[in-house]
């Protein structure tokens, strides 16, 4: 059983905290929006702060 964060679905596998390519088992995660600010008007605007590379 994985300690992944519940409800948290991911995709970027080459993060450490990523577990079989869809699950988080950091702690807890911080998500801003690119480029600064409070306001993003799409997720692709969005983004992970906790990522750490893998490698
Ligand atoms: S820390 Fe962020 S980028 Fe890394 S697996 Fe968790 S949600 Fe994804």
């Amino acid at each position: 059983m994985s300690n992944a964060l519940q409800g948290v679905k991911c995709s970027v596998k080459n993060c450490k905290y990523n577990d079989a390519g869809s699950l988080c088992t950091a702690s807890a995660i911080e998500v801003n929006v690119d480029g600064g600010g409070s306001s993003a008007r799409q997720s692709q605007e969005t983004n992970c702060k906790t990522f750490q590379t893998s490698m």
